[in-house]
């Protein structure tokens, strides 16, 4: 794909994670800056949903808004911006979290060789499976080290998957 929309599509999948479908519908409904009530008139949404949602992506850095005071009731009026820059590398920072944390746990895995039962019903250290001559304490069937198990694969998939984007 075009590196040019690779900042787009982090940042609908950091919307999607952040808000769901409606954080989506919130989002488009802003577009180039939207009140409350301009939102909640392209949603349909209820108010107080929007505001939760607004809360929400605002948190995550997805939306900021500034605000002006009306002189005659004294009211302020939100207008909603969109920061699409910001809410991208919010999620590059997560990104690389998860993949900290991912890479920590293939490192248990490595460091620990634990054992686990073919059924799953249990998992336990190397000692632990050497005492019952690696036969699951539960069910008796035979164990295997994680190390060859789906449990590496699908960590080094997931950990595969974030390279992929942090290269970009
Ligand atoms: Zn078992």
């Amino acid at each position: 794909m075009p590196a040019k929309q690779q900042p787009n599509l982090l940042f609908n999948e950091y919307v999607k994670n952040v808000g769901g479908r409606k954080g989506r519908g919130i989002v488009d409904a802003i577009g180039d800056g939207a009140t409350d009530e301009h939102i909640e008139k392209k949603t349909n949404y209820k108010m107080t949903e929007i505001r939760s949602l607004l809360n929400r992506l605002q948190n995550a850095g997805v939306v900021e808004y500034s605000r002006v005071k009306n002189m005659q009731n004294g009211w302020f009026t939100y207008t909603w911006r969109v920061n699409k820059t910001r809410a991208t590398a919010n999620y590059m920072v997560q990104l690389r979290r998860r993949h900290g944390e991912l890479l920590r746990q293939r490192e248990m895995l490595d460091g620990t060789q634990a054992y686990r039962c073919r059924r799953g019903c249990a998992k336990v250290s190397f000692e632990e499976a050497m005492e019952t001559s690696f036969r699951c304490p539960k069910c008796e069937g035979k164990m295997r080290s994680v190390n060859a198990s789906l449990e590496r694969r699908e960590l080094e998939k997931q950990i595969g998957a974030i390279d992929t984007i942090l290269k970009k």
